[in-house]
């Protein structure tokens, strides 16, 4: 735990008592603040109280005696309104911020020098997180891992020199952050996502930006017109911008031909990295989260020698265009991490002949950027809530069925890719949609759909029965 000293002998208000609430109110403690902690759920108060955190409904607390408000980065800050306890914390003029936040505090207090990555974007993050992770631990630096991808920040061991931290940054813990200020921040894209939560595209980029923006080094995917213009503005206002692309040469940065990296710099370019046999950096995306990974692990000190070992053995993410069985030339692949359009096209590249499982709670522009793909499924097996809109934009030119749950959609696309004559083919789990509607989280859709493939005769598992 990374207790937090920069509010000791003074009160802080924290909403939100979820498992990263938790930690935070406990890490709060721990340095001796005095935390007065609140969520909506009783049964969240129950277990802070049965952790010893002072629990009192916010609205009967004196904000004049608060010096800092916590919130949950799930709670919302502006969209689609503020908390009530949000306006409570503003009319008594109390900043608000988030764990990330009282982390860079701490770090700034007592080992401002340790290399810290922060990783943002729309899509791509947790890959780009875990491959820097997976680097710097290959090359036998004391590694830290937090963030948005699943470890709460301030459950990491303490900063001190010499060790690394690799943190992945939602836009809402960016927006809790003020004075965020990593050694390599990386902007991986920007598309629309989570607009319910940030109201417009602009305001949304503008949260992300604010990431690059403190950056000692700015590591930004220029292949979106918001972070081009980002790139731009971070540069003319002084700092060191690294520029990567997976579709353009870059003239200070590294950009990606096909599987290949290249450096650039001063009007020469030289390959740094071949990505066409690891299996698990598959696709132009990966191509993006490489190039950014690598500019980051050079940012802090890594060896060009020790980059290219960590990449060569990166074992992936689940969720990710994982391929987890196979029956003949069939391949079964868990993407549920797919939960927009967006996230399921590199996916739809990476294979020719697709039984595509997709569907679940739809987002904003539903399928219909994914038009070019269509061409690839040889049949779709809609699922969930956006089943209908879904079929609609598949029109009469793809073939279809409405299978309704993920179980009847891995029965009948296993039968049929079975059945198909014409080579290879993949049934993938690619839902472009969140799980919400018959799913805790798209972790529990990939299990289930592992364990719906783990449970057809005669499949090989290439991994465990919970992927
Ligand atoms: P995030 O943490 O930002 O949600 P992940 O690394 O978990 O991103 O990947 C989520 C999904 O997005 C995966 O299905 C993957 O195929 C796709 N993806 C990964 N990297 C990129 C990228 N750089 N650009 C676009 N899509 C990507």
């Amino acid at each position: 735990m990374i207790p937090v000293t920069t509010f000791k002998g003074r009160t802080v208000a924290l909403f939100g008592l979820g498992g990263s609430g938790l930690a935070t109110a406990m890490a709060l403690s721990a340095g001796g603040a005095n935390v007065i902690a609140w969520d909506d759920n009783p049964d969240s108060v129950e277990k802070a109280l049965a952790s010893g955190i002072a629990t009192q409904d916010l609205r009967q607390v004196e904000w004049s005696r608060v010096s800092a408000f916590v919130l949950s980065p799930g709670v919302p800050l502006t969209h689609p309104k503020p908390h009530w306890t949000v306006d409570l914390a503003h009319a008594a003029g109390v900043e608000i911020i988030g764990d990330v936040e009282l982390f860079v505090r701490e770090r700034r207090a007592y080992a401002p020098d340790c290399p810290f990555i922060a990783i943002t974007g729309t899509n791509g993050k947790s890959t780009t997180t875990a491959l820097i992770a997976h680097i710097l631990r290959e090359a036998g630096r004391d590694t830290q891992l937090g963030g948005n991808i699943g470890t709460a920040i301030l459950t990491l061991e303490p900063p001190k020199a010499g060790r690394f931290y690799v943190v992945e940054c939602s836009s809402y813990q960016i927006d809790l952050a003020p004075s965020l200020d990593p050694t390599a921040g990386i902007l991986l894209n920007l598309t629309p996502d989570h607009l319910d939560r940030h109201g417009t595209m602009q305001h949304y980029a503008d949260i992300k930006e604010r990431l690059a923006a403190g950056s000692q080094t700015a590591i930004v995917g220029v292949d979106d017109t918001f972070s081009t213009l980002i790139a731009d503005r971070v540069e003319r206002a002084g700092r060191r911008v690294v520029r990567i692309s997976r579709r353009n040469v870059v003239a200070d940065g590294i950009y990606a031909e096909g599987a290949r990296l290249l450096f650039a710099r001063g009007g020469t370019s030289r390959e740094i990295a071949d990505l066409s046999a690891i299996q698990t950096l598959r696709g132009s995306h990966n191509a993006q989260n490489a190039a950014a990974a690598i500019a980051a692990c050079l940012a802090v000190g890594i060896s060009e020698a020790e980059i290219l070992k960590g990449l060569s053995s990166f074992p992936g993410l689940k969720h990710r265009m994982q391929p987890v069985a196979r029956k003949g030339d069939v391949v079964f692949v868990n993407d549920s991490k797919a939960t927009n359009a967006d996230a399921a096209a590199p996916a739809l590249s990476s294979y020719e002949r697709i039984y595509w499982i997709a569907g679940g709670l739809p987002k904003e522009g539903g399928i219909t950027s994914l038009r070019g793909f269509f061409p690839r499924i040889v049949k779709a097996y809609l699922i969930g809530e956006a089943a209908p809109a879904f079929a609609a934009t598949l029109g009469d030119d793809t073939s279809y069925e409405i299978s309704g749950t993920l179980e009847r959609a891995v029965a009948h696309a296993a039968a049929d890719a079975e059945r198909d004559e014409k080579g290879p083919s993949a049934v993938m789990l690619s839902p472009a949609c969140a799980s919400f509607d018959q799913y805790k989280n798209f972790e529990v859709r990939g299990d289930a759909f592992v364990g719906h493939v783990a449970a057809l005769p005669g499949v090989t598992m290439l991994v465990g029965e919970k992927g």
